[in-house]
Formats: C-alpha cells, structure tokens, sequence
C-alpha cells in the first residue's frame, strides 16, 4: 500500500466520539470511517470493535468451520498481477481435477470432520456452463449433505459471458444444479482504478456488487472479502467497505465479512511490507463500519495463528474453516495449517466457547453422508 502522507504518526485527532459511538452500534459515515484509517491507535481502534462484536454475535463464543478450498482448475485467462496460482491454459502444469481427485479429496474432508466444499477456479475456456452444472449435479447426487460453496463473482460473470445468457440466469441455473452458497472472491479492492492496475482483466467492481445482488434475487447467501495493502489508497479502502455496506443494506446477501492482506512474496506486483499493525487496524474497522454485516472471520491463513488468536480481541468472532485444502495463498508463499484441535485451542486460550458451525453460522457437526459418496451411476461425472 502507498503510504498516505496524511495518515498520523501519533493521535492527532480525538476519534473516541467516533469510537463510542461505533462500539454502542451507531453507524460511522465514510469520512469518519477514513479518520480511522488515519488514525494510529490501535488499541483504541480494536477495544470499540471488540465491543461491538460483543454485542453484535454471541460474546462468549468464537465460531469455526472445517472445509476444504478446492481448485478446480488453475487454467485461467485472466492474469491478475497478485495472483501466483494461475497457469495459461495449455501450460504442462494447468489442471482440471477429474472425479478420482474429487472423491479422494471429499473422502479425506469427510474424514477431518468437513462439511463443505469452497470450490473456486480460474477462467477457464474449455469448461462452459454446462460443464459446471454437471459437477455439481454429480457433487450432490454423491454427497447429499455437503455445502457446496462455489464459483466467486468473476467465475459467474465469465460463465453467463460466454454462454451469453444473464448472470441471474446462469446463478439460478447452478442453484438448480446444487450451488448453495458463494465465496466472495475476486472482490480485492471494489475500485475501478485499483482493479485496472491489479487485474484488468477481471470484472469491474460494479459487475461484482450485480453478481451478489443476483444471487441474493435468486435466494443464495455469500460472503464478502477485501484485500487489501497492494496499490490501493485508504481512501478506495473506504469505498470499498462503502459498497459492501451499501449492498448489505440493499439484500443482506452477506453472512461474513472476512480480510487479508496482499501476500506479495511470488506474485508480479511488489509493494511495501503489510504486517499485523495495518491486518489488525483495518479489520477493526471493518467491524466498526460494517455495522449490517454479523461475521467477521480471522484470516489466520495469511496472518498465521498468534495474530489470529489476537484478532479476537479486535472485533473478529470467527476464526474462518481448517481449510484442509488452500492453493492460492500457498502458491504465494504463505502456509499455515491447523486442525479443528487447534482452532478450538485458540479460541478457548483467548478464553471464548469454540462452536464448530456450518454455512450459516449455526452449530453443525458434520453430514451424515458416507466418505466415499453413493457410487451411483445415474448421474456421471461431466466429461471435460
Ligand atoms: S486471481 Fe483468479 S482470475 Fe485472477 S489470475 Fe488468479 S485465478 Fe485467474
């Protein structure tokens, strides 16, 4: 991130009016939002958003899920500066799984006590519609009970482009094929100015907010993400959080909110260090601005556990999935791994109930569905 030159060494600033009142549940406009974004005390900054998470989500638990973050494919024609996943359709290491990888990857999610899928991929132009419809056809005839969580906003957008037909359309079609529920990547900065630097080649912003709007139209329910410390100015960070909160208002599609930093170690785009100082202030203030949005999910995966555990304490109540499979941050040059023990470790050390939960944030074990699937015939895997 650029540094902001207006941005304050020391408090220069009293934000506490804008403090207490954003811990008591009063909305903050923009400008006050960006005067948090100046301001430097940390502490101040996270003691409101704990509060407000307190009063916003049950105070003495912190919530978890065990899934998996599955790629279908790496092939992708988009090339995002960041992105150090990706390979050019063509290139000998791009994949598309077949169906002995997805049921030894699902036998194995089973197994860790898992109950969803997140299934994300790059834009790939050998894999049409149809072909997405048949996976998730297949994925529910075999596990009944898994929570498909798939295909992020550019994923959708790229679909409906080029089976020429609207994005509500293609969303209700893979909502009749099995879709539950939608990531919400891709999302990065909601600026157009950032979006041309970083991924010119992605949807705008606006196309990203249409694609939640529709989902909510056709009954899903998504999650919202932000990362954020590449090129963006603190101002697009606020009008990035303004349209989620404006779109929030709007539908209520969201059901979390989760934040991370760019992780730049394999990716073409350099910038300046972003560490647990800048992770942990912005988080707190997306608590304290995203006043309509209940969850708000730790990003241990990028911060690791120590500042996961501590972000806790500034207005997160959710430490996010095991995420037994991710490929994306890995790829970038971050790895860090826990099981559902540790993530329940965390949460009791910093002195909160861990609850393990499903999609939409109640308490939920794990589906009664058998590891290996049903084996049935009837519907096949989709040929690619
Ligand atoms: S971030 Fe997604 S859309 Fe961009 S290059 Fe990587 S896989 Fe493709």
């Amino acid at each position: 991130m650029k540094r902001d030159s207006r941005e304050t060494p020391f408090l220069s600033a009293d934000p506490a009016p804008i403090l207490e009142r954003a811990a008591g549940g009063g909305r903050i406009s923009e400008e006050e939002c960006l005067a948090l974004f100046r301001c430097r005390d940390l502490l101040a900054i996270g003691r409101a958003a704990h509060q407000a998470r307190l009063s916003r989500t049950d105070p003495g638990a912190v919530t978890y899920t065990c899934d998996r973050n599955t790629n279908y494919t790496n092939a992708c024609i988009t090339g995002c500066a960041f992105c150090a996943f990706s390979r050019k359709p063509g290139d000998p290491d791009a994949y598309v799984l077949g169906e002995s990888e997805f049921r030894a990857k699902i036998r194995e999610l089973y197994e860790r006590g898992g109950s969803q899928l997140l299934l994300q991929g790059g834009l790939h132009p050998g894999l049409p519609l149809e072909w997405h419809e048949g996976l998730l056809r297949w994925l529910r005839a075999e596990w009944p009970h898994l929570h498909l969580h798939c295909y992020s906003p550019p994923e959708i957008a790229y679909m409906a482009r080029e089976a020429r037909i609207p994005v509500f359309e293609t969303i209700r079609r893979l909502r009749e094929a099995g879709l539950q529920s939608i990531p919400g990547g891709g999302a990065e900065i909601l600026s157009d100015r950032v979006r041309r630097k970083v991924s010119p080649r992605k949807i705008s912003a606006d196309e990203w907010i249409d694609v939640m709007r529709q989902a909510s139209r056709a009954g899903l329910r998504a999650s919202a993400t932000m990362m954020f410390g590449h090129v963006e100015t603190l101002e697009e960070r606020v009008e990035h959080l303004r349209r989620v909160r404006d779109l929030q208002d709007e539908t209520g599609v969201f059901t979390a909110f989760i934040a991370w930093t760019f992780q730049p170690k394999n990716a073409a785009v350099k910038e300046e260090f972003c560490g647990a100082y800048e992770y942990l202030r912005a988080a707190a203030i997306a608590r304290l601005y995203l006043d309509n949005i209940p969850n708000h999910q730790a990003s241990w995966v990028t911060q690791g556990p120590k500042i996961g555990q501590m972000s806790l304490f500034f207005g997160l109540n959710d430490l996010g999935s095991t995420m037994i499979e991710e490929n994306v941050v890995r790829e970038a040059g971050t790895a860090y791994r826990m099981d559902a023990d540790e993530l329940e470790a965390m949460a009791r050390e910093a002195g909160f109930r861990p609850v393990k939960r499903n999609y939409y944030y109640e308490p939920y074990d794990h589906p009664a569905d058998a590891p290996e699937g049903r084996r049935q015939r009837k519907i096949l895997f989709p040929a690619y």
